[in-house]
């Protein structure tokens, strides 16, 4: 309580309340208590009544910079487009500057101090850490009143002071000068879209204000991982999903496949436990495609047959659609695509039709196998970082993060993907004409015969599905 509250002055609030009433009883003009319910904004961690306190702050100007920065916001490239409006709309809707004081431990000092006599805030050299609350005044006299007693500033900058240097920390401003030139812009700036109103409005703030540039070429903004009914998790609401038991049961992987697969870029995305099994059921499937493709030496090359050229024009489609998805910050698409080629096209078709050719040591087989689970490894090591790179390591040696992502094919005759779907059906016509004729899939089968538009892939389908 302030002077203004008079005899309650100093008073907190809880504490003025309970004398107020006491000093009203003591007069007798106090006629009943009740308990009434009134709307009081509360601490959205602690849960407590919000409480306005006045106290002096530093301030960083930001309003008269409004039209700079929407101008900047212009100038860099958002995955997706979309989410530039969030930066657009936080600055428009600045009313006060930026206060960047805090009254609280553990952050970095506000590097100032104060003469003692005539007030004047001194800044010392750059070049330093500085501690004013414990550290000697770096100042003989006050320039305004020589005086030479100094007191040190006690309070802490925002967070987002010092999160607003990371471009700046990264290009190496103020340590190599030369690095800094080349690097800033820095390329990209990846983050969550609910922290576009501090962590990138900030870092836009600062690069306009100390470099008068854009800060990134890139933004890259991602959706919210929401818990299991579209709410966004929070401590407070105890519907926070931890990470840990998800990476013990399921593996670190899963949940990266999981976040790639399941939305596109910058759209929120459920947190789904059986999806993330779902995510290692795939990365298990490409461990056992791994594992049988590594009973057979990689060979440089090999003599390709229908089947193998076949495959490799899919193959070179897939990497075709990845490689701009990626270049578009993407993930979803090649996570996805990745899947749908190794679960429904390469293991099951593919695989199957050059089984025979491949433990008879065809070269074009062998070489075919291993050239599809290079370039799938490639394109699935930026989501998949750790069972990609272990498959890697163990069939070809060093690392697969040191590779480049996988090129189209040159010579590959593109035009054999039209044929994908007739293949696909008349092994699926086969499968279940075993089925129903309760024959095995490894045993033979009469009355079929491989129909006139897929002759070049005769022998191989012959020997796939054994028909007599
Ligand atoms: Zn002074």
């Amino acid at each position: 309580m302030t002077k203004a509250a008079g005899a309650y002055a100093g008073l907190t609030v809880e504490e003025a309340r309970a004398k107020v009433l006491t000093d009203l009883q003591a007069q007798g003009v106090v006629e009943k208590v009740e308990a009434i319910q009134h709307k009081t904004p509360l601490c959205e961690r602690s849960r407590t009544p919000v409480e306005f306190l006045s106290s002096e702050a530093w301030y960083l100007k930001q309003l008269e910079f409004r039209e700079p920065l929407r101008k900047i916001a212009g100038e860099m490239t958002f995955h997706p487009p979309r989410h530039r409006q969030l930066l657009l709309d936080w600055i428009d809707s600045l009313t006060i500057d930026w206060p960047v004081s805090r009254n609280r431990y553990y952050h970095t000092e506000i590097p100032l101090w104060y003469c003692g006599k005539c007030g004047l805030a001194l800044v010392p050299k750059p070049g330093k850490y500085y501690r004013p609350w414990k550290d000697p005044a770096p100042f003989e006299e006050c320039p305004n009143c020589a005086a030479t007693e100094f007191v040190g500033e006690d309070r802490v900058f925002d967070t987002w002071m010092d999160s607003s240097c990371s471009n700046l920390w990264v290009t190496r401003y103020r340590i190599d000068e030369a690095f800094f030139e080349e690097n800033f812009p820095a390329h990209l700036r990846p983050q969550g879209r609910e922290i576009v109103r501090t962590w990138l409005y900030y870092t836009t703030l600062k690069s306009y204000l100390t470099q008068g540039k854009k800060p990134f070429h890139h933004v890259f903004i991602h959706g919210l991982g929401l818990d299991a009914r579209g709410r966004a998790m929070h401590r407070t609401t105890e519907n926070y999903v931890p990470a840990d038991p998800l990476i013990e049961a399921h593996g670190a992987d899963a949940i990266r496949y999981f976040g790639a697969s399941e939305t596109g870029p910058g759209d929120d995305f459920r947190i789904s436990e059986d999806k993330i099994g779902g995510a290692r059921k795939f990365l298990t499937k490409l461990w056992n495609v791994a594992r049988f493709i590594s009973a057979f030496p990689p060979i440089p090359a090999g003599k390709l047959k229908a089947s193998d050229e076949w495959i490799l024009a899919e193959l070179n489609a897939l990497v075709s659609e990845c490689r701009g998805a990626y270049e578009e910050h993407n993930a979803y698409i090649p996570s996805n695509r990745c899947r749908e080629f190794l679960w429904n096209r390469f293991a099951p078709h593919y695989v199957e039709m050059v089984k025979a050719r491949a433990y008879e040591g065809d070269d074009g087989a062998v070489y075919t196998l291993h050239a599809v689970l290079q370039d799938l490894l490639r394109l699935l090591a930026p989501i998949v970082p750790f069972c990609t790179d272990k498959i890697w390591r163990e069939m070809y040696g060093g690392s697969v993060h040191g590779e480049l992502l996988p090129s189209i094919r040159a010579g590959v005759r593109e035009e054999l993907t039209a044929l994908t779907p007739e293949i696909e059906a008349f092994n699926s016509m086969v499968w279940q004409a075993k089925k129903d004729r309760a024959i095995p899939l490894g045993q033979p089968i009469d009355g079929i015969s491989v129909p006139e538009s897929l002759k070049r892939f005769a022998d191989d389908l012959t020997r796939m599905h054994r028909l007599a």
